[in-house]
């Protein structure tokens, strides 16, 4: 099969992280969580007082900007590729609720978005990979072989993040993460730079009733067409 990318774009909590994986672990490439990168970049403003009550201290962060590194690992007990910022394993820290609510109004921000860009366009210089996120298929691969857009019922998604959220021993309430769902969404497609927005030659996945096992069915049909 010829080598591609696999852009994977849409709404929060859509399941993007949990087929992308699928897919990679099926064909055997690199999975990429672009969010994670957004993610650990907020942590690093919120454990910096970069970001207090929702505002980013705009010129505090372009002076931390290149002091921060963030990269992926592979964890051979799991499999799964794990974020580190500065030298520290932060996959778990990142999917707080305190992130998770701060996170898109850093992801707005120009400079952050140049800076991951970059990296994430560096680790697809081969190809191979599959990555998720908000503008994969727009701005980051904008030639990617293929671009899956997932969408979901905004409840369905709540109730999936909750299970998940509890699993990790996070407590939360439907309603906390329904508000942190909407207002994430809102201001990923409203913002000025690479807002959320489905590619034109993207195909839309809306996985509201399918299972995981019906979704990879789905996605190796259009790998084998791509
Ligand atoms: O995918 P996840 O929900 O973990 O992403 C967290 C946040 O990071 C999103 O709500 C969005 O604000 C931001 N993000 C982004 N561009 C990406 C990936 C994530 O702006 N490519």
């Amino acid at each position: 099969m010829k080598e591609i990318i696999i852009a994977i774009d849409g709404y929060s909590s859509c399941g993007k992280s949990t087929l992308a994986k699928g897919i990679a672990a099926m064909l055997g490439y690199i999975y990429i969580d672009s969010g994670a990168m957004y993610r650990a970049i907020t942590l690093y403003c919120i454990r910096y007082g970069i970001i207090n009550n929702s505002i980013v201290n705009h010129e505090l962060l372009l002076k931390h900007l290149n002091k921060i590194d963030i990269r992926f690992q592979l964890n051979a007990l799991t499999g799964n590729n794990e974020t580190w910022l500065n030298g520290e394993n932060v996959e778990d820290e990142i999917r707080k609720p305190e992130v998770a609510s701060n996170v898109s109004i850093v992801s707005k921000i120009s400079e952050v978005r140049q800076k991951l860009v970059a990296i994430q366009r560096r680790i697809g210089e081969n190809k191979r990979i599959v990555m998720d996120g908000r503008d994969i298929g727009t701005v980051v691969f904008p030639n990617a072989e293929l671009k899956i857009f997932m969408t979901a019922d905004p409840l369905i998604r709540a109730q999936r993040r909750m299970i998940e959220m509890n699993e990790k021993g996070i407590q939360t309430s439907l309603n906390e993460i329904v508000e942190n769902i909407k207002q994430r969404d809102y201001i990923d497609e409203n913002r000025d730079v690479s807002p959320l927005r489905k590619a034109e030659n993207a195909i839309l996945l809306d996985n509201s009733y399918l299972s995981r096992d019906e979704q990879l069915n789905w996605i190796m049909q259009k790998i084998n067409q791509a």
